[in-house]
């Protein structure tokens, strides 16, 4: 490793990448340090029997996502629609199958509950500035207020509040009660543009929302090709352990040695902030947010067949349903559809359950439920692949590290603030798509302008 660049960037994650990749065109020397022995974080490509290739981490963008469709175009990376042709699949109550189009599925019991909370949290989100969400208004009495207590004062049918967590499972790797109010508005509020608010309609739907298209080749082939650009700029298998500054330089000390620099920008997943030996130690009231925000507890199983015989039955692969362990799944096909994949996410207290049963166990349940929803050639997985981020030493948990009641309005002020010559990154600094692969792209351009202006 150098022992002198102008700027060090920790974490070779998209965030990291787009920010060392901004400042190498701008001219200063940057040195990208990567604990794993490859690029990526929370995307990871995973090749299957037939060549195709499956996502294990992030995989979806969708309109509004402005930054990170910049990149791929930039990159010449293609996307193509999520199938989403055909009937969803509806299963709860102890219902036989039902089948439904559109984002929310037509269960009477459920269907007043959900018409009132979709349109009080599209009104809400609205008074929640995305890039000081702890200024809105009523900052205070959201921010005491967990999502779940919200739920059951605002709803009838306690079926309501369950089948939420088969959204909100995916969308933050927990559940109702591990989110205050104001950060679930502030999260909806993000997942839009300057010109678009966010909506409970995007986040949730497939079809120009937030599960609209995938990417060609997987999608970490956007950092693998901007490490390939950045060449001898990123150091692989060398985790930071230790950065102290002076006033004038930084010292970043890693697995693979010490350089010295005159900015540093912090790219890495909260937790993994907080494992860093600081000195001097973080701002007080920077930690106290970094040691309130952790990960999501999620894993995303793949289930492969020789073709997707879902489709030929007129149905899109989407599947709904309030019993464990598959809430919710998705058609996961490779583009030219050479081998049928159905992907389901493992998330919060269904992860905190299933996730922790043996493997046959839990491939046996997910697979009858494929079959549930699908027919019964579902029991006949030519493959099945699962990958839980809670095992991941450089991520611990997925998508995105949350924050529960009280945390937002005390502390959540510090997310951006520099410290000295840190400057910080990662998706959960981002004002708009916090906890996407757009929103590490958005804080990537942030900090990188930051550290060059
Ligand atoms: P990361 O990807 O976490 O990168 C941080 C990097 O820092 C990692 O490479 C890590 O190894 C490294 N690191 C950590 N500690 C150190 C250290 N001390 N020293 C050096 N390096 C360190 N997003 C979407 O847009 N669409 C989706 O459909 C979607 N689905 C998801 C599904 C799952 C199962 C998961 C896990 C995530 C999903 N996401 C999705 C989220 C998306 O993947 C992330 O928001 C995004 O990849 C985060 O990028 P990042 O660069 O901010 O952080």
């Amino acid at each position: 490793l150098p022992s002198t660049v102008d700027v060090v960037v920790v974490g070779g994650g998209i965030s990291g990448l787009v920010a060392a990749r901004r400042i190498a065109a701008a001219g200063p020397s940057v040195l990208v340090l990567e604990a794993r022995d490859r690029v990526g974080g929370r995307t990871l490509n995973h090749t299957l029997a037939n060549g195709s290739v499956v996502e294990s981490g992030g995989a979806f963008v969708g309109p509004t996502q402005d930054r990170v469709l910049a990149l791929l175009a930039e990159l010449r990376i293609q996307t193509f629609k999520e199938y989403a042709q055909g009937d969803n699949v509806y299963v709860a109550n102890g219902l036989p199958p039902q089948r439904y189009t559109g984002t929310i599925p037509p269960d009477p019991t459920i269907l007043p509950d959900a018409a009132v909370l979709q349109t009080r949290i599209d009104q809400m989100s609205q008074q929640v500035p995305v890039d000081a969400p702890w200024t809105a208004a009523n900052a205070a009495d959201w921010d005491a207020t967990s999502l779940h207590d919200w739920i059951k004062s605002t709803t009838v049918n306690p079926n309501t509040a369950k089948l939420i967590e088969s959204y909100l499972q995916p969308l933050l790797g927990a559940d109702a009660r591990d989110v205050s109010l104001l950060f679930f508005l502030w999260y909806i509020a993000t997942e839009g543009d300057e010109r678009n608010p966010g909506t409970f309609e995007r986040s949730a739907g497939t079809s120009d929302g937030a599960q609209d298209s995938r990417i060609v080749g997987g999608s970490q082939l956007i950092s693998i090709r901007m490490a390939q650009q950045l060449g001898d700029a990123v150091a692989l298998n060398a985790p930071v352990r230790k950065i102290s500054q002076n006033g004038s330089t930084v010292t970043v000390t890693s697995d693979r040695g010490v350089v010295t620099a005159s900015k540093v920008i912090v790219a890495v997943p909260p937790p993994l902030v907080v494992g860093i030996d600081w000195d001097p130690l973080l701002p007080p009231k920077r930690l106290q947010l970094l040691e309130r925000m952790p990960m999501g507890a999620l894993m995303k199983v793949d289930a492969v067949y020789d073709t997707p015989f879902w489709r030929a039955a007129g149905l899109s692969g989407m599947a709904v349903s309030d019993t464990a362990p598959v809430r919710v799944c998705f058609d996961n096909c490779p583009p030219d559809a050479s081998v049928g994949v159905l992907m389901a996410f493992i998330g919060g207290a269904t992860w905190a359950d299933w996730g922790n049963r043996p493997l046959a166990e839990r491939r046996a349940g997910v697979l009858r439920q494929f079959a549930q929803f699908f027919g019964p050639q579902a029991l006949n997985a030519i493959d099945y692949v699962e990958h839980d981020w809670t095992h991941e030493r450089w991520s611990l948990g997925g998508p995105v590290a949350g924050m529960g009641t009280g945390t937002m309005l005390r502390y959540g002020s510090t997310i951006r603030q520099p410290f000295g010559l840190v400057h910080w990154a990662g998706t959960e600094t981002s004002t708009y798509w916090s906890g996407y692969m757009d929103g590490a792209v958005r804080a990537g351009e942030r900090a990188a302008a930051e550290v060059l202006g």
